[in-house]
């Protein structure tokens, strides 16, 4: 059973998760000036351990950096381990966020300071329980994905507004999620996952450059020689096979586009069970993708209050 947090992690110190440190004035909350990473750590035979955490915490740099938001990856990295193993978290989903906090409420982002935080949660997938063997439904969306030319593809606070009117958009309608095309009738992608198919029996992940980055998609690219390549809307919705790929999601089958239901095909289902066996540990050729996290150092839940974060990773 895994605990609820008991804390979190906010500029190099432990909290307990009851307490709120922020201010009204933080300018991330006015603004959504921040960024953040959506992270998971499995339960692995030598332990838990925290599936590619370099590549998310380069994500993280990259969106700072479109920012200038000042962060400090090395320090959240042992925000990371640190707040799993006070939560006493082996398997989770860590989320590093960094943002914009005050002096003052302009839009001139050069005087002000950063903070950064960890929490850890006891999270499934945000597409629900049991969607990864269920499969979801996909509405084709009236939105467009945020262009590239209007905001980085990068996991910025506020350009999570699109996906989540997106998403509101495909629930309202009674579907699990929501999929962006192009105005030239290009798949982008989900409001949190990206999209793979298989196509006159090729895989095919779909490419766009309005699209994140994601580092699932890009596990399954190099687990699999998966084609990247653009996918027109047509392509897709005569597909084989469709999934949707993300660090919550994982290998989500999609079992509904628009009208037209779909199967859960052989190459989803064994792409799923490939993916729980390399972020699992199971796959000695991937284990290098995998950072332990050792829950038997000094466990700062049994401590209680406001702790120091002494730097172990
Ligand atoms: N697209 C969007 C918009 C997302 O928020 C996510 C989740 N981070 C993804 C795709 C999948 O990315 P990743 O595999 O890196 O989690």
């Amino acid at each position: 059973m895994t605990n609820p947090p008991a804390f979190y992690w906010l500029d190099g110190r432990l909290h307990r998760a009851d307490h709120a440190p922020a201010s009204i004035f933080e300018h991330g909350l006015h603004y959504g000036t921040g960024v953040f990473e959506g992270i998971r750590a499995y339960d692995t035979a030598d332990g838990p351990a925290i599936f590619r955490l370099d590549a998310h915490l380069d994500r993280l740099q990259r969106g700072a950096d479109a920012l200038g938001l000042a962060v400090d990856t090395a320090a959240l990295a042992r925000g990371c381990a640190t707040t799993l193993r006070a939560n006493g978290h082996r398997a989770a989903y860590l989320r590093p966020i960094a943002w914009f906090s005050g002096p003052g409420l302009g839009l001139d982002v050069g005087p002000l300071r950063s903070r950064q935080a960890v929490a850890t949660l006891p999270w499934t997938s945000h597409l629900g329980e049991g969607a990864v063997d269920r499969g979801i439904a996909l509405r084709t969306s009236s939105m467009r994905r945020n262009s590239r030319w209007s905001i980085p593809p990068l996991k910025l606070t506020g350009a999570y507004v699109n996906g989540i009117l997106a998403k509101k958009e495909a629930t309202d309608h009674g579907f699990d999620e929501a999929l962006f095309l192009d105005a030239d009738g290009l798949v982008c992608e989900c409001t949190g996952e990206n999209v793979l198919c298989v196509l006159d029996g090729r895989l095919v992940a779909v490419e766009h450059p309005d699209a994140l980055p994601g580092i699932t998609r890009d596990t399954l690219i190099a687990l699999t020689g998966a084609e990247a390549r653009p996918v027109r809307a047509e392509e897709l919705a005569g597909a084989d096979e469709i999934f949707v790929v993300g660090t919550s999601a994982e290998v989500t089958p999609v079992t509904r586009l628009d009208g037209r239901a779909l199967r859960v095909g052989p190459a989803t289902r064994e792409l799923a069970a490939l993916y729980q066996d390399v972020v699992h540990g199971r796959a000695e050729a991937h284990r290098g993708w995998l950072t332990p996290v050792d829950p038997a150092l000094p466990g700062e839940a049994a401590w209680g209050g406001l702790l120091a974060d002494a730097g172990r990773c």
